[in-house]
């Protein structure tokens, strides 16, 4: 293809199709690469080598016209269905409206609705309170301070295989050197790492996990000491990670009767992505601070801390904030994201295509001994690609297959620790239809591979 093609709308007028006219990357697309690499540091990588015109539902279309299948939803983000027409129209009658005041200056009702949602739809039936900010990490560093305020303590424990974030203190949080750490110290102190739950590799129970780790917790920190300890009800860049039934329980338990705050970062796990509008649901666990983003506002950048009011009140007026944080325009779209998160069946959605991932995951597994193990839960579900022989990760096939989808026309993302797993995030708005194709890609370039 030589003519540039015009660029489609985005939104549920495009076709639900995956569609490849060109090589990918296409010679758009190659061009625009070759300016990014120019214009863009390195450090900024990319997954799929294409550049976005146009995304609707569960498809991106690229700049050579090709309509590539989204099974990563922006990493989680496009949870409604990209361009959903309800946050459109929200977003659109906001903009038009005001674009900016600053809460902190002249506050406005949408941010006031987003917290009594949020507030509203947080596990537990204590008194809740939110503050909005811009994103996941900037609300991490938002809880790590509420906490030590609240508590007077200042050590807080994150988890092996961990993700938090990229800003300093949440580079400190998240485990992984390569590529969110190495040479980007000193981190932040007060930072401690104990073990996770990861069933697959340690096969431990949950409760012998917990006791692993609060034992280690008591010996090399002492609870006196702790204000938080923060963790992923399912971890997402360490490997969709679902720690042993109990395990969250316990060190809930253990944190409630040392007085020290327990955070479940749902950045990626919350808004109905696991079937329920909360991970922390599945696991029967009442956090007491929760931070939120990702498919929060279906795409405009909006994140939040949710929790017991005493704790989110233990802040002076003026200690908490940012010129940005809840800005108006990402609040209508959350408020239209919840709305369709409520009432267009979403939750159930996840469950369902959770129950058809891992069907079509688990007769891979069957098939394929490289497929070590199939988990997660609702539409948040990974396979774990391993040497079937010594069960050792396998990252070199896991980019493989990855690589290869994306050539077909997939969006699939990797993570984990040792880089051995493919994660499914598809957009809920996403039709069996389109999915089943993508999967048939994934089959077929794993059978390839
Ligand atoms: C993505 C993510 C973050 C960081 O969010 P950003 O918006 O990228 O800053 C924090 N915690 C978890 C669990 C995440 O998945």
């Amino acid at each position: 293809m030589t003519s540039t093609p015009t660029i489609p709308l985005g939104g549920p007028t495009l076709p639900q199709e995956r569609r490849v006219v060109t090589a990918i990357p296409g010679p758009r697309s190659e061009e625009l690469l070759a300016r990014k690499a120019a214009a863009v540091p390195a450090g900024v990588g990319h997954t799929a080598p294409i550049h976005a015109v146009a995304a609707g539902g569960g498809v991106v279309v690229d700049a050579d016209g090709n309509s590539l299948i989204d099974l990563g939803s922006g990493i989680a983000v496009t949870s409604v269905g990209n361009a959903h027409p309800a946050v459109v129209a929200a977003v659109q009658a906001q903009v038009a409206q005001f674009t900016h005041t600053c809460f902190m200056v002249s506050p406005y009702e949408s941010y006031v609705a987003v917290a009594e949602a949020l507030n509203r739809l947080a596990p537990g039936d204590h008194e809740k309170k939110t503050a909005l900010f811009n994103s996941g990490a900037e609300a991490v560093e938002n809880a790590v301070k509420i906490a030590r305020k609240a508590t007077g303590r200042s050590a807080v424990v994150a988890f092996d295989h961990g993700y938090h974030g990229r800003t300093n203190l949440t580079m400190a949080l998240t485990a992984k050197s390569m590529p969110y750490k190495s040479g980007f110290g000193p981190f932040a102190p007060e930072v401690y790492r104990a073990p996770m739950s990861y069933p697959f590799r340690d096969g431990l129970s949950g409760a012998d996990a917990a006791a692993r780790s609060i034992s280690l917790i008591e010996k090399q920190i002492g609870a006196d000491n702790l204000a938080a300890v923060i963790i992923e009800p399912i971890q997402g860049e360490g490997g969709f990670i679902v720690p042993a039934d109990g395990f969250l329980p316990a060190l809930a338990d253990w944190c409630r009767e040392h007085g020290v705050v327990f955070i479940a970062d749902e950045v990626q796990t919350g808004f109905a992505r696991t079937g329920a509008m909360f991970a922390s649901e599945h696991f029967g666990i009442v956090p007491d601070l929760i931070t939120t983003a990702k498919g929060i506002a279906a795409g405009l950048p909006l994140a939040a801390v949710t929790g017991r009011a005493e704790i989110m009140d233990a802040s002076h007026p003026g200690g908490l904030g940012g010129t940005y944080g809840g800005n108006p325009v990402a609040c209508a779209a959350a408020l239209a994201a919840i709305d369709a998160f409520e009432n267009d069946g979403l939750i159930e959605r996840a469950r369902q295509l959770g129950e058809h991932l891992t069907t079509r995951l688990e007769a891979l597994r069957a098939a394929d001994p490289r497929v070590g193990e199939v988990r997660g839960l609702g539409a948040m579900i990974a396979a774990e690609f391993v040497d079937p022989e010594t069960g050792a990760p396998d990252a070199a096939l896991t980019a493989a297959v990855a690589k290869a989808c994306i050539a077909q026309g997939v969006i699939v993302l990797t993570c984990g620790t040792y880089g051995n797993v493919i994660r499914f995030l598809p957009p809920l708005a996403i039709s069996d239809e389109l999915l089943d194709d993508g999967l048939d890609v994934v089959a077929a370039a794993l059978a390839a591979a």
